[in-house]
């Protein structure tokens, strides 16, 4: 079995990819017993995970190997030597490293872990998304310059170093220059400083593409700017991909020379909005999944809705979960959650329930007797999924008790109703102002 299973290894590793192969595949032992091949993993967690995502393909590599077909399932190891859960970041961060060191731009550093592998796609950051995958597959061809712009901590440099892994898988011989405005600058300043202009200018003018991060750093910044129009004409001419990220549109950096807010205003403007509910909790499980650490769906809920717009504060709601969960020994629970977030995130009075079953009730003419009720007409489903959404945002209730103060369902029914809700809510504008009107009046006579 043993043999087998390290046959399969390097198959599964190219289906799979590094960072799957190494997270997912790597830890698991391969036995066997009367039933077939036994894949064992340290957890439950670990186990679901294997099962949903990977199984197909180590069953169909398995047979492949082996020359027939065989039963093979996940279970959890009762001998598992080392426990899994050291759950403390940085972890994938680290092991990444050691197995991607291969690839290394010629100017600047990469993020091991910011692949778009590890990048949760949804509505808010679809179309960004899409243009650095296919800069990334044909680089300067269809979209030049590719200039990303959005909030803080909404991913862009996740996607512009993400791009620029994936331009050196595609071809490892490639030269990128990926690097901040602001290094760009120190390094013109240095080069000016030592009178090195022309090694300056024959560094980045001859590289395959330039990656540029945070361009509104050079706002008035009239030196940088002016090397800058340069380096980007060239490099333009020559047909290499440009990508600019920033945290305004073009047109809004102010102090920014009109030339250059045109040439970046030549390509694809793409921007990265915040991220529904629903994409801030897959954020939230793709990242404790990365470090092993099992987060019910529950607690993800309670965790997505606190703090800001920005990822990189939902990433440190989580780190500080599992940092409390660890240094008190405590399993990760929504209580825990909800204590772990509250300093960071000023939380409003909830409403009740009742509260909220009574607005939407009146908003949508639907007496509350339907409202609980298991009927299932369409327009009294939507309303009835619109109150059980108002009450997870506004009520701060839990899913079992929101499904019980709905005739008794079960709370699968709500998880799903906030899914849909959330979805909708993005799709219509309508219904997205509705929402926001009852949300606003229900947390203004709660606090009253
Ligand atoms: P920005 O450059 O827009 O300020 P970053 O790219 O630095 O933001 O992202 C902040 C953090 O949030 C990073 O750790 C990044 O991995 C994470 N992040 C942001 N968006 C996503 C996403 N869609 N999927 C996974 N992680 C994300
Ligand atoms: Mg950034």
């Amino acid at each position: 079995m043993e043999e087998l299973w390290s046959a399969a290894l390097p198959l599964l590793r190219q289906q799979v990819g590094e960072r799957n192969f190494v997270t997912w595949i790597e830890p698991i032992r391969c036995t066997s017993d009367r039933e077939g091949v036994c894949l064992e993993v340290p957890n439950r967690f670990f186990q679901e995970w294997i099962t949903r995502h990977f199984l197909a393909t180590i069953r169909n590599t398995l047979a492949a190997v082996a020359g027939d077909a065989r039963a093979v399932r996940a279970v959890v190891s009762s001998t598992w030597a080392a426990p899994v859960p050291p759950a403390l970041p940085p972890l994938p961060a680290r092991r990444e490293r050691a197995t991607t060191a291969a690839r290394v731009p010629k100017i600047g550093q990469l993020v091991a872990h910011y692949t778009f592998k590890t990048f949760v796609v949804g509505d808010a950051n679809q179309v960004a998304y899409q243009a650095a995958v296919s800069v990334a597959e044909q680089p300067g061809r269809r979209f030049n310059p590719l200039f990303l712009h959005g909030g803080v901590g909404l991913g862009k440099t996740h996607l512009a170093n993400a791009l620029a892994h994936e331009m050196l898988v595609h071809n490892p011989r490639q030269r990128l220059a990926c690097l901040s405005a602001e290094s760009f600058m120190n390094s013109l300043i240095t080069s000016l400083r030592q009178d090195q202009m022309a090694q300056f200018r024959d560094r980045f003018r001859h590289v395959d593409a330039l990656i540029l991060d945070d361009v509104q750093f050079l706002a008035g910044k009239e030196r940088t700017q002016e090397e800058f129009f340069h380096t980007f004409n060239t490099l333009y001419g020559n047909g290499k991909q440009i990508v600019l990220t920033s945290d305004k549109p073009p047109a809004a950096i102010a102090g920014l020379e009109q030339r250059l807010k045109s040439r970046f205003e030549g390509g694809l403007i793409a921007d990265v909005h915040p991220p529904t509910l629903a994409m801030r909790v897959a954020i939230l499980q793709q990242k404790a999944a990365a470090l092993f650490c099992a987060l019910p769906d529950e607690v993800a809920w309670v965790l997505a809705r606190t703090g800001g717009p920005s990822v990189r504060e939902l990433e440190g709601a989580l780190n500080r979960l599992i940092a409390t969960a660890t240094l008190r020994g405590l399993p990760i629970s929504a209580e825990l959650a909800q204590q772990a977030s509250r300093p960071f995130a000023e939380r409003p009075t909830p409403a009740s329930i009742e509260a909220v079953q009574e607005a939407v009730g009146q908003h949508f003419n639907v007496s509350l007797a339907d409202l609980k009720s298991h009927r299932r007409e369409r327009s009294l489903a939507h309303a009835r999924q619109v109150a059980m959404y108002l009450c997870r945002v506004v009520a701060d209730a839990s899913f079992p008790a929101i499904a019980e103060k709905f005739g008794g369902r079960d709370h699968s029914t709500v998880m799903h109703a906030v899914r849909v809700v959330e979805q909708r809510r993005a799709a219509d504008p309508a219904l997205g102002d509705a929402i926001l009107m009852l949300e606003s009046a229900l947390r203004n006579r709660a606090a009253a």
